[in-house]
Order: structure tokens, then sequence, then C-alpha cells
């Protein structure tokens, strides 16, 4: 054969997924930490990774890491399920709560991921857009609506606090409704929750239908190793093991993260870095003629400029590189930067201030 059937239909018109991720010296599209571990946290985890047996499979739950992970929230490890990053419990999540004839509920613009793993699941999307004159607040009185009563189509939801890339945070009272409103599976995307102080994990407990996404690639530095997990309930997990792959956690991933999380208490004051820096960065974007910033509870600032693509350019050709989502549909002409050290958010704040001037 010299040609090849055309796969899935449901491929047809998708692209896959682009961080446009391109080599700058100050990286600050991806919404990493700026900092990479600590010297002592690196022989801590070389000497940790030595011990791995690369003949053997891994341990496919990563019991040890569910184990470390369960007792600092006061669980047991029925709770928790570890993943190769977020992302594949994302994608677990559409698997085994979507599907034909299954509604997922969007709020877009939100993490692109979610919509994308409904296409590739067959699942129908019903979306409640988020409210562009109020900052990207959930329209909440809508969302109750759409998941109330047994007509319901909704399955689940997806909602991302801090939502990426717009900046807030879901409030607490209103999640909390939503999770008394309905049955549906809702996943709450604590991705970024270490830079907004706020988590539902106090609730676990009141909610079977309640479960918290978090990552290792933001707070703790750990981006190139790729461990994501759930807390939710046992019933919940059970769910998931069931669509999960078995060995998506490498063994030398589940030995580093074990390492970073014993050790996490060193990443605190980072966090207090980047919250600082994130409202630094804030106050002087404001300041430059033009420019509007959104308000943030994570590590990056989504704002507004005019002419956003070509200051993407500008930014990018003085070796800044930051996320353009001006052509994204509601994110017209804005910008999104991630927090950096003092002295890369200095840079860009130079350029943009030369621009403007
Ligand atoms: N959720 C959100 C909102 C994100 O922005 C990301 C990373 N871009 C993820 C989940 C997944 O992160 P990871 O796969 O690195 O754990």
């Amino acid at each position: 054969m010299d040609s090849v059937r055309r796969p899935s239909l449901k491929l047809e018109g998708l692209t896959p997924y682009d961080p446009k991720y391109l080599p700058a010296e100050a990286m600050m599209s991806a919404n990493e930490n700026p900092r990479d571990v600590s010297d002592e946290l690196r022989r801590k985890i070389e000497s940790a990774v030595r011990q791995v047996h690369f003949n053997r499979y891994p341990d496919p739950l990563a019991n040890d890491l569910r184990d470390l992970i369960a007792e600092a929230n006061g669980l047991d490890r029925e709770h928790v399920l570890i993943g190769n990053g977020g992302d594949e419990l994302l994608f677990d999540t559409a698997l085994a709560w979507g599907g034909p004839g299954r509604t997922f509920l969007n709020l877009p613009p939100t993490f692109s991921v979610y919509a994308v793993n409904a296409l590739l699941t067959d699942t129908d999307v019903l979306e409640i857009p988020r409210l562009a004159d109020q900052d990207f607040a959930i329209d909440e009185e809508a969302v109750l609506k759409a998941v109330s009563g047994p007509d319901s189509p909704v399955d689940f939801t997806i909602i991302a606090s801090p939502n990426n890339p717009t900046g807030l945070r879901a409030r607490t009272e209103f999640l909390h409704e939503l999770l008394h409103a309905t049955d549906a599976l809702v996943v709450v995307d604590e991705a970024y929750f270490e830079f907004s102080r706020m988590t539902m994990r106090p609730y676990l407990d009141q909610h079977e239908n309640l479960v918290i996404l978090r990552t290792f690639s933001k707070a703790f530095s750990l981006a190139g190793v790729r461990v994501g997990y759930i807390l939710a309930h046992p019933s919940v997990i059970q769910e998931y093991l069931k669509v999960r792959q078995p060995y998506s956690v490498d063994a030398v991933s589940q030995a580093i993260a074990r390492v970073i999380f014993q050790n996490r208490a060193e990443f605190e004051p980072g966090i207090e870095a980047i919250i600082d820096e994130r409202e630094r960065l804030r106050a002087e974007l404001a300041k430059i003629p033009g420019v509007s910033p959104y308000p943030s509870h994570s590590n990056w600032v989504l704002f507004r400029i005019p002419r956003a693509g070509e200051v993407w350019q500008q930014l990018y050709d003085a070796g800044i590189l930051v996320r353009d989502f001006s052509a994204t549909p509601g994110l017209e002409g804005t910008l999104r930067v991630t927090v950096g050290t003092p002295e890369q958010n200095d840079a860009f704040l130079e350029v943009l201030k030369r621009g403007a001037a």
C-alpha cells in the first residue's frame, strides 16, 4: 500500500495541541515555576533514582506516593490517584464520565484540553461562557440552572480554579452550591491552587461528586517530570481505575515525586515570591498606557494590549516568550505572561514600557 485509510472522522479539523514553546532566554509562556529544584534536592533525587530497578515495571498505582499525599491530606490511599501529569487524569475523566450520549459542561475561555478531550471521546459539550465584562468570572446563575433538576443533561464539568488563562479562582460558596445542586461529577482543577491559597479539600467528605485535580508541574517545579494526582471519593477513584493506562507513571517519576513531596516546604518561599511578583507585575502593567491587566489568583497575568501580536514579537525579539491568546475566541487582544524571577519580570516590563513611550 502506498496510502492509508482516513482516521476517525472526529479528527477532521482538529490540530494537535501546540504549547507554542519556542526557545527564549526568559520562558514566560507556560505557567511553569521560574526556579528549578535546588542542588540539595537534586542530590536527594539522584540517590532515590539510583535505587530504581529499570528492568521491572513500576508500581502501577504508585502506592508509596499515594500514601504520602493521602497522609498530608488526612485521607487514605483509596482517595488518591496518581497520573502522568494532570493532563492524563483530565483525559481519564472524559473516558470515564464522557462518551457517546453523555454531556460535558464547559466554561470557556478556559484550559483548551477539556474541550479537546470531550471531542476525542464523542462527548457532547454544553458551553456557558464566562463573563467577559466581569474579569471572566463564572456565570454562576446560568451554571446552577444548567445542572439543576433531574432532566439536566450534564454528566460532568471541570472548573479550573484559578482559571487558566484568565486568572480568577472560583468562589468557594458557589462550588459548594454547585456540588449540592447536582449529582454530575464536578472536577475542580486546582493545578494552580498554591498561588490562590484556596482549596476544596475540606469539602471532600461532604460530596461524593467532588474531584480535586492537582499537579507537581507548577508550584513544585516539576513540569518536566509529569506527575499529577486527584483526590476524590473511593467510589469515584474506582471508576478511574477502569480507564487508566496501567503503567502511566514510570518508576523514575514516582521516585522523584516522592522526594519533592517530602520536601515540599522548601518550595514555600518561591511560591510567596511568585505571589508578590504577580501583584507587582499587575500594578506595573496597569501604569502602562493602553494596557489593561486582569486580576489573577495564579502565577500569570493576562492583559489586554493594542496590537497584541506585534507586541508578542517585540518581546520575543528581546528574548522573552509570553503566550499569545489574541486569536482565541473571547480573548482577542490579550497576552498572558507567566510570573518569572524579578529580573525576568523587569526585562518584560521594560520592553512594554519602551513600546508605549
Ligand atoms: N490544568 C490546568 C488548568 C493547566 O493549566 C494545566 C497545565 N497547563 C494542567 C491542568 C495540566 O498540567 P500537567 O499535565 O503538567 O500536570
